[in-house]
């Protein structure tokens, strides 16, 4: 059911850990196979006037149930959406999957007791919602109208309509953005605790971060790691006083403060640090083999702010359940969630917003209600 992909990105990270492999792109295909693609921008493009319906290599563009975005929110929602008859369409964005497709091993999703790779996953959770009829589309959505039913929304010259429309975007972790980190994303240096401190099982390693995750993530990492080093730029700290303490009396973690990471060492892997005084600027270099970053997520909110109220950090408000405050949008997954950010809750969103749009379509006498709830 995928009519039109092509994920633009050739410069995703090769496989975090234990040589996964993922390929967002260009010669090789989409990481969710078969999909055939697109990219043909002239047959894309709304005529001039705007018809409410592109016709983009025979999907039809316009949708009682829009999705935007394709992590295990989204995509949950499209198979709610799609097994109720709504004929969903996804706006997959032109990296699709979400988080997990930079993840490896996934142990805590129900239903896989001997784990399951974070692409694998995402390419269950797509074929399932294609099975019963949703249309992806592997493109970026760069603005949305959301005045009134319908909704609109643009990507790469193509406009979608939808009578609906569930806002599933997800967030993204924060980088320290130097460029030795980004070369060795996937080789050692991660942004998942959870997802990948598996892989350093007797390895000494270090956190980036003062805050919650950090220190979360620091008294996580001690299962696996001989070593832990905490590194923070400052000497305060944003982390709850419970979570300082812990990490200060564990016997595996040593804390660092006022300490910036100027480069991460190695060529083909981490093998260590060179790290900066940030009163000083004197440096050492320490050896580690894998570094977390922990230093908060961004939400992927940017195209909707001006419609929607966000929190202070740019995460959408739910107004009702999952619903926004302009009746018809709906919020799902990490998009509005910085306390869970787990795959299981956001599916458990993304199931939520279908349920509750339907319900809203039903109302509007646009849809018959298939899903059967017990309210
Ligand atoms: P956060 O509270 O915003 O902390 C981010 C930390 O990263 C800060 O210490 C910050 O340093 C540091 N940082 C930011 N940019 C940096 C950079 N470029 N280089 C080096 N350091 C940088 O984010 P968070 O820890 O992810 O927590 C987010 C929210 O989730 C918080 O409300 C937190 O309480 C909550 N949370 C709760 C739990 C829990 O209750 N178990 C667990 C995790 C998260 P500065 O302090 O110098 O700015």
């Amino acid at each position: 059911m995928t009519d039109h992909i092509r994920p633009e990105s050739s410069g995703a990270p090769t496989s975090p850990f234990g040589g996964l492999k993922i390929d967002f792109g260009t010669g090789g295909g989409s990481p969710f196979g078969g999909l055939s693609i697109v990219g043909d921008d002239a047959a894309a493009s709304p005529l001039a006037g705007g018809p409410v319906t592109a016709i983009a290599g025979g999907a039809p563009t316009e949708t009682k149930v829009l999705i935007i975005g394709s992590g295990p929110a989204g995509l949950t929602a499209a198979i709610y959406a799609a097994r109720a008859n709504l004929e969903p369409v996804v706006i997959a964005g032109s990296a699709p999957g979400g988080q997990l497709m930079l993840t490896s091993e996934v142990e805590n999703f129900p239903g896989f007791p001997e784990g399951i790779e974070g692409p694998d996953l995402m390419k269950r959770f797509r074929e399932q919602a294609e099975r019963f009829g949703t249309r992806f589309f592997d493109l970026d959505v760069e603005r949305v109208d959301l005045s009134g039913r319908p909704f609109r929304a643009w990507a790469r010259g193509m406009e979608f309509v939808g009578q609906t429309v569930i806002l599933a975007t997800g967030a993204s972790a924060l980088w320290l953005n130097i460029e030795s980190e980004q070369r060795l994303r996937g080789r050692g240096v991660s942004a998942c605790a959870t997802c990948d401190g598996f892989f350093f099982r007797d390895r000494e390693i270090a956190v980036v971060g003062g805050g919650d995750s950090a220190m979360e993530e620091a008294n996580y990492l001690t299962r696996f790691a001989s070593k832990v080093h905490l590194l923070h730029r400052r000497d305060g700290f944003r982390a709850s006083k419970i979570m300082i303490d812990r990490t200060y009396g564990h016997p595996k973690i040593e804390v660092h403060t006022n300490v910036e990471v100027a480069e991460v060492l190695g060529d083909q892997k981490v093998e260590g640090l060179r790290l900066r005084d940030a009163r000083d600027g004197t440096e050492q270099t320490i050896p580690i083999d894998g570094l977390f970053i922990a230093i908060g997520h961004r939400p992927n909110t940017e195209v909707f702010r001006d419609w929607l109220e966000t929190d202070g950090k740019g995460y959408l408000l739910p107004h009702e359940h999952t619903a926004s405050k302009i009746p018809g949008v709906f919020i799902a997954g990490d998009v509005a969630d910085h306390r869970y950010r787990q795959a299981i809750t956001a599916a458990g969103d993304g199931a939520r917003a279908a349920i509750d749009a339907e319900r809203w379509l039903e109302s509007e006498g646009i849809a018959d209600h298939a899903t059967q709830t017990a309210w």
